[in-house]
């Protein structure tokens, strides 16, 4: 009798930043024995970032995406469906159309929701920053405003990629002073934290409030909306902002399928998916959670939602499953998340700053801000660019 082939099945639910960037590091250090099977509901991959792009109108909103069946051609099996149930008693994942899924191992790397409906009079009066079908309409909303006042408002907190929404203001101040109205507009920025971007500390929160009023936008703390009317935000406050123009950051949450799920907790935060800072393992047996869906914490400081983040966890976890396979099954690996990664923070008129952080050092995050330049704007093309070659096409 021939020696009994063993098979692992590793199911990685979402094909975002996470997903892809773990299905691709397994693909690669497993021989073909092993399946990597990939669920999402989307058929395309498009980066949160490319929102921006949009917002400049330097890409088209209708310009073709990166297609999810890529996966297969690199010998993943990628699955067009809905994770509706995850099960990890029974080492399961429950999908709309495929049904029952068995796993050995699985990577919940389902991202985050959106909620706009979550403040009142905000849906049909303001736009979302975040939804990229909202953001050409935006752009041209912008371009016809002659004068009156712009709000960019967070709406809740955590939210991903923490820099967006300053970005998103530079730029429109950007739009509005190559149409000639910036004079005749004035933008404002609130959020709810008392800080830019508590994330990341007061200095480093200081040093883009100073940059934001480098380009005329004022800053508002402790703004958290409560109620949109259609002139007015009401903040929880109970202060109140004019506008003609909102572009919201609306709370976020953690996919449904995941809050009905044994993998969120009841604590504080608890709609994400705690995991270990350093193996992103769930506590379930052979379930990690990576990216924007995963409570990573160390200490006080918890790593912000961010696709750099998401892709750095893909590859830690990636290399625990094949350690650990080529270990049959027992833990062995070295791989460790280091909760380190950057940005290009961009700033209008093709130029864009960077930020790198470490947000496991000890003694708090240790952050570095650099100025714009066109280089970094340039390697945010880079960024994108190389990712997508890497993953998908
Ligand atoms: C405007 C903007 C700018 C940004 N800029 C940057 C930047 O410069 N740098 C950076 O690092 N990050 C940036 N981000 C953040 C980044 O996009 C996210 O943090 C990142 O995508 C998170 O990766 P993820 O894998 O956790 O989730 P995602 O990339 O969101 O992927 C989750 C996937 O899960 C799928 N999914 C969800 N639920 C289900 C379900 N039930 N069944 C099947 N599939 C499901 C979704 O369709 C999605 O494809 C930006 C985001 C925005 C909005």
């Amino acid at each position: 009798m021939g020696k009994q082939k063993v098979t692992t099945t590793i199911v990685i639910l979402g094909a975002g930043f996470g997903g892809l960037a773990c299905a691709n590091a397994l693909r690669k250090g497993l021989s073909r024995d092993h399946r990597v099977i990939v669920i999402d509901r989307k058929k395309s991959f498009m980066m949160g970032l490319v929102n921006l792009w949009i917002l400049t109108g330097s890409r088209k909103p209708d310009e073709p995406q990166a297609p999810l069946a890529g996966l297969n051609a690199r010998g993943m099996e990628y699955l067009n469906d809905e994770a509706i149930r995850i099960d990890v008693s029974a080492k399961r994942v429950q999908a709309k159309e495929h049904g029952l899924i068995e796993y050995d191992y699985l990577v919940v790397a389902l991202g985050s929701e959106l909620v706009p409906e979550k403040i009142e009079g905000f849906v049909g009066r303001g736009y979302n920053l975040y939804d990229a079908e909202q953001v050409q309409p935006l752009r041209e909303k912008l371009l016809a405003l002659k004068q009156g006042r712009v709000a960019v408002s967070v709406m809740g907190m955590p939210y991903k990629c923490p820099p967006a929404p300053y970005e998103a203001a530079m730029i429109i101040s950007d739009i509005l002073e190559k149409n000639g109205t910036r004079k005749n507009v004035q933008v404002d920025m609130y959020v709810p934290a008392p800080i830019a971007l508590p994330v990341v500390g007061p200095q480093v929160s200081k040093e883009v409030v100073d940059m934001m009023a480098r380009y005329n936008i004022g800053f508002h703390p402790n703004c958290k909306p409560k109620v949109v009317r259609d002139d007015e935000i009401e903040f929880e406050s109970g202060e109140k902002a004019a506008y003609d123009v909102l572009a919201g950051v609306p709370p976020h949450r953690s996919p449904e399928v995941v809050r009905i799920s044994s993998l969120t907790t009841s604590s504080a935060a608890g709609e994400w998916v705690p995991v270990d800072r350093l193996s992103l393992r769930t506590g379930h047996p052979g379930v990690f959670a990576i990216g924007d869906v995963a409570e990573v914490k160390s200490g006080t400081v918890t790593v912000p939602k961010a696709g750099i983040f998401a892709e750095g966890q893909a590859k830690v976890v990636a290399q625990e499953i094949i350690d650990e396979i080529n270990n049959n099954g027992a833990p062995a690996s070295s791989a460790a998340y280091n909760g380190q990664g950057f940005c290009f923070m961009e700033v209008g008129n093709n130029m864009a700053g960077f930020v790198e952080a470490d947000f496991y050092h000890e003694g708090g995050p240790a952050v570095r801000l650099e100025p714009p330049s066109a280089q970094n704007y340039e390697k945010k093309h880079d960024f994108e660019r190389s990712r997508l070659k890497e993953w998908l096409l």
